[in-house]
């Protein structure tokens, strides 16, 4: 793994991401290494090899957000995940979350378990909410195209203990694919302790070659996203009203 120090200017992003005005990268380039992640395109701007192999770490973030306040949603993190691997070791998003006004109000996305060794100060914040990334990829798919993040079952116990611990948690399922991805079994896995979910529809465009992945080694899913997406979109709709769960967003990407 490469990793790259840097200094950020500003600790708080404008973003155009929904349900979010700003947002906190701390990282940028993701250990988890994600076939299909949507912020590869960053590697335009950072030069530094193959997705997953390297990270930028903006080491003076914890002190930038000292005594800073923002009027609105924070999202952490756009361009990364702030419990990558990387982070058990240096304690960034740790040291970010004990220095940052506890009045701001943050939205942390996350695939992995680590999130729980900060629910001491999650606690501190008057309005926080954690999602896990939960898309019930069976362990030879979520090994080969999610190589570096926690299985699925650790981040469904993640789920459930962050709502034990009283924070306010969410279920991202995303993304998700035909035939891969089983939204009634997730569902059925976490709604007891999770308050509500984000359904994300795997966005073709900005998964760069995992398009071409998907037609080569999943032909019947990547035909259903071309070619018959209304009738699986009209499927997860069924499955949403037979479970009766609340749903904030249900993304759909162009094709
Ligand atoms: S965890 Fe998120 S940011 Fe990291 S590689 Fe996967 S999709 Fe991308």
């Amino acid at each position: 793994m490469k990793v790259i120090r840097a200094k950020a200017r500003n600790p708080f992003g404008k973003t155009k991401i929904p349900g979010a005005k700003f947002v906190i990268n701390q990282y940028i380039g993701c250990e988890h290494g994600c076939r299909y992640c949507y912020a590869k395109f960053t590697c335009k701007w950072y030069d530094y090899g193959e997705w997953g192999k390297w990270v930028v770490v903006r080491e003076n973030l914890p002190e930038l957000v000292r005594g800073r306040f923002v009027n609105g949603w924070v999202y952490m993190s756009s361009v990364s995940d702030a419990y990558q691997p990387i982070e058990a070791e240096i304690e960034l998003t740790r040291r970010i979350l004990r220095n940052i006004n506890k009045n701001v109000r943050l939205r942390i996305l996350t695939k992995s378990d680590l999130v729980l060794r900060d629910i001491d100060l999650l606690r501190e914040f008057k309005c926080v909410e954690v999602g896990l990334t939960v898309n019930s990829f069976d362990e030879d798919l979520r090994k080969e195209i999610e190589p570096n993040a926690p299985n699925m079952e650790r981040r469904f116990r993640a789920l459930e203990r962050l709502h034990d611990a009283g924070i306010r948690n969410y279920g991202f399922v995303s993304p998700v694919i035909p035939n891969l991805t089983d939204l009634d079994y997730v569902i059925e896995q976490t709604k007891d302790f999770v308050e509500y979910y984000i359904i994300e529809l795997l966005n073709l465009k900005a998964s760069g070659e995992f398009r071409y992945w998907l037609k080569e080694n999943y032909p019947s899913s990547y035909g259903v996203m071309v070619n018959e997406l209304e009738r699986y979109v009209s499927k997860i709709h069924r499955v949403l009203a037979k479970h009766r769960v609340k749903v904030e967003a249900f993304v759909i990407h162009s094709r």
